[in-house]
């Protein structure tokens, strides 16, 4: 299939892949990823009847209403107390201990003046039966279901899982995503770089961008224009579970990516799509296993892994949702484009007044690397638009972990951001 639309193309790919696996891992090895079980509570949380103040327990319920208590003994958090308290006494009791037998009520010791091993209750001591004790099992019972397969394990799900005793859980599988550079220009930055000659920015790039989507990037190295290397690169990176190769598929009179990959038998799904940058983007199939040809331009690269390869990768790791969230931004100036292709437009954004203000980045020419320096997201500019006009609303797809963040100064904290608050962003 060539020259398919965006989404299409997006659609095809999402349709071909799949998630490549499950398997045990440690808690902290599963931040962000997928869990692939359901979690049943092995107990109840809390597990035993504690106190939620450090103060006194005491008997209310059926001891009428005393106003003093004297004090039969103390329990500290990790201690049991086989006390038995009786109305009118009183247990000292620290914040998670365990409440003795008897004790309906814990009072705070801020509510309390304590003498001759006797406490009075102050003036106003709003003391009512089972205040300040947290009973086992109110959190979560013992064979709730508290996650559920397809959860993306934050903190939060961290802490649920140590709080039940977990070390491990069982998650969707970090894809290994080879990272091939193609090109007799590229040279390894650090090296010596002659004239004519490039540094290979892409392999860098996109392994950063593997690593933040969550997957796990192998880097290949250079390939050449040449037969033999081509063949030997990418037969090394069709072992892995993915294959990202960059540059060498336009129609260049070296561009050889697309029929070496075939004759190692990955069948290509399409070649072309309707967008700009991006045009020569192939995707192909060996086997189950998916193949990305991106274009050599870093800015066109970075473009095509962020709408195309991003969304894949999260789907092969178990992610259910792997679209970003389109948002609309109100265009503070004229552009114009091309018929017949979707062009991703990389803007600056402003919020105020309720209403995200966008503005191009810098010159949207992908030779221009810097303009993704100060680019906050991706405008999608519709395939049959000709010009969009200054007001005209645009989705707009966020760059990850951009412009969400303030900065604080000694005078307080300052809204740094373009987009002011993050809340209105969310995630
Ligand atoms: P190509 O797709 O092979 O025609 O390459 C398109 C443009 O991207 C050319 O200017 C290349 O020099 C450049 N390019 C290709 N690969 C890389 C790379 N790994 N790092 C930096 N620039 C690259
Ligand atoms: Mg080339």
């Amino acid at each position: 299939m060539t020259n398919l639309s965006f989404e299409e193309a997006r659609d095809t790919i999402l349709r071909k892949v799949s998630p490549v696996g499950i398997g045990q891992e440690q808690l902290l090895d599963c931040l962000h990823r997928v869990a692939a079980e359901d979690v049943i509570a092995p107990l109840n949380l809390p597990s035993f009847d504690n106190s939620a103040m450090d103060g006194f327990a005491v008997q209310i319920a059926r001891g009428g209403k005393p106003t003093a208590f004297s004090i039969a003994g103390s329990v500290l958090a990790g201690e049991t107390s086989s006390l038995q308290v009786e109305p009118g006494t009183a247990i000292r009791i620290m914040t998670g201990a365990p409440v003795p037998q008897g004790c309906d009520t814990v009072i705070p010791f801020e509510e309390v003046d304590e003498s001759n091993n006797t406490i009075y209750l102050k003036p106003g001591a709003n003391v009512l039966p089972g205040k300040h004790i947290r009973r086992a099992g109110e959190d979560v019972k013992q064979g709730d279901t508290v996650l559920e397969s397809g959860t993306v394990l934050g903190v939060a799900e961290i802490c649920m899982l140590a709080s039940l005793g977990r070390t491990t859980m069982c998650v969707y599988r970090k894809p290994r995503v080879g990272i091939l550079s193609t090109g007799d220009e590229l040279v390894e930055p650090g090296k010596t770089l002659a004239r004519g000659k490039v540094f290979d920015s892409n392999s860098q790039a996109l392994a950063a961008a593997v690593i933040e989507v969550g997957a796990t990037p192998v880097i290949l190295g250079i390939a050449r224009d040449n037969r033999e290397s081509l063949k030997t690169k990418l037969s090394e990176g069709l072992d892995l579970d993915v294959l990202l190769t960059a540059a060498g598929v336009s129609v260049g009179d070296r561009d050889l990516v697309r029929p070496i990959l075939e004759e190692l038998g990955v069948k290509q799904e399409f070649w072309k799509v309707k967008i700009k940058p991006g045009k020569a983007f192939v995707f192909g199939l060996k086997e189950r296993k998916p193949v990305f040809s991106l274009p050599g331009n870093p800015v066109s690269a970075l473009v095509v892994f962020e709408e195309f390869v991003r969304p894949a990768l999260l789907r092969m790791m178990g992610h259910r949702c792997v679209l970003k969230r389109p948002l609309t931004a109100v265009l503070q100036h004229k552009i114009s484009k091309k018929k017949g292709k979707a062009y991703f437009s990389r803007l600056r954004l402003e919020h105020s007044e309720g209403t995200l203000k966008a503005w191009s980045a810098g010159n949207q020419d992908t030779g221009y690397l810097s303009t993704m320096l100060h680019a906050e997201a991706l405008a999608i500019l519709p395939e049959d638009r000709t010009e969009l006009s200054m007001g005209d609303q645009v989705n707009i797809h966020l760059f990850s972990n951009r412009s969400e963040m303030m900065e604080t100064s000694e005078e307080g904290i300052l809204p740094a951001s373009p987009l002011g608050s993050p809340t209105v962003l969310g995630r």
